[in-house]
């Protein structure tokens, strides 16, 4: 495509976001504080930024895939940030999972600046960012500049899903993680009382496959990670604990109480108080087995 494209936020997911985008040969140039997460980019082609100015001064578009809601407002707000340095009508494509208030205020900025501004934050696990497989829940209610950024998010994903104006991306993102993060600990709940009382894990597989129990959690997360004894992310339990963080917080602000939800986020609170904070968020099953002081599960043959 002719747009000069910017790429900021190289992790676990932005990684390999920015990869499928160049493997498309698209030019892009890329920014991460932590310069080891931009060698792997730059081997295939990307052009590394030495700051956030000579990253993006010629981008026609510029995404973003960065932690948290604090991250997202001081890349775009600082001094030396995005908006210091942007070129007339870019557009900002923000993927990250941040508050919905927080996408609300960036809207408000971008807006004030003559940018467009489109929230497109990023469904399904690390395993479909790397082979493009990934779902994009967008906001934006401005054709033209979603005609601009629609082959970027076909060259890194297959589902996209139009939620309406700007903000209501991030706004379904946040409602699907909540269920998403719940039901993680409700498979990991089931499958360290399952061990405790002797079940197979094969043979209690297949009852739950069988049912409505069946979920995705435990067919398709559980059993490519944690089950298989591979707990290095992925989703951190870190990112998990946030994104928690995040439903609660919008709910509250909307006076929807969560309680079932709000239990959740403790155990993913107690869990990154020690050594699964960096792991997989499919590790809250191996915290619930310590904790029963029990061997956490694995499936036999992967
Ligand atoms: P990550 O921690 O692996 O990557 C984030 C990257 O941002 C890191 O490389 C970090 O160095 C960089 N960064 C942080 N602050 C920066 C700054 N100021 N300037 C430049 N770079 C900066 O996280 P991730 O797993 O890639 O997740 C990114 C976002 O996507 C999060 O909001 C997360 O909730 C969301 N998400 C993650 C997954 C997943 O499975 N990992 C899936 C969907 C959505």
């Amino acid at each position: 495509m002719g747009e000069n494209i910017a790429f900021i936020g190289l992790g676990a997911m932005g990684g390999p976001m920015a990869q499928n985008i160049i493997r498309k040969g698209t030019k892009v140039s890329v920014y991460d504080i932590d310069k080891t997460k931009m060698d792997p980019i730059i081997e295939v082609g990307g052009t590394p930024g030495r700051n956030i100015k000579e990253t993006i001064e010629n981008a026609d578009i510029i995404i973003t895939m960065l932690p948290s809601t604090e991250n997202v407002k001081s890349v775009m707000t600082d001094n030396d940030g995005v908006l210091s340095f942007v070129k007339p009508n870019a557009i900002i494509l923000d993927m990250s999972t941040i508050a919905p208030t927080g996408t609300d205020e960036i809207y408000r900025l971008c807006k004030e600046s003559n940018l467009q501004f489109i929230d497109a934050p990023v469904g399904r696990l690390v395993s479909h960012a790397i082979s493009g497989d990934s779902l994009f829940m967008v906001g934006c209610d401005n054709e033209e500049a979603f005609k601009k950024i629609e082959p970027l998010l076909n060259a890194m994903g297959t589902t996209i899903i139009r939620c309406g104006k700007v903000g209501s991306g991030i706004r379904a993102k946040v409602v699907n993680n909540f269920q998403i993060l719940s039901i993680a600990q409700i498979t990991a709940e089931a499958l360290t009382l399952a061990q405790k009382i002797g079940l197979d894990l094969d043979v209690f597989k297949e009852v739950n496959a069988g049912t409505t129990a069946n979920n995705g959690q435990f067919h398709i997360n559980f059993l490519s990670k944690v089950l298989k004894n591979d707990i290095e992310p992925g989703f951190t339990i870190d990112l998990a604990h946030k994104d928690m963080g995040l439903a609660i917080e919008t709910a509250n602000s909307f006076r929807v109480g969560l309680p079932v939800g709000s239990a959740v986020q403790a155990v993913y609170g107690q869990a990154r108080s020690g050594k699964f904070a960096k792991k997989d968020f499919s590790a809250l099953l191996d915290y619930a087995c310590e904790l029963a002081e029990i061997d956490p599960p694995r499936v036999k043959k992967s």
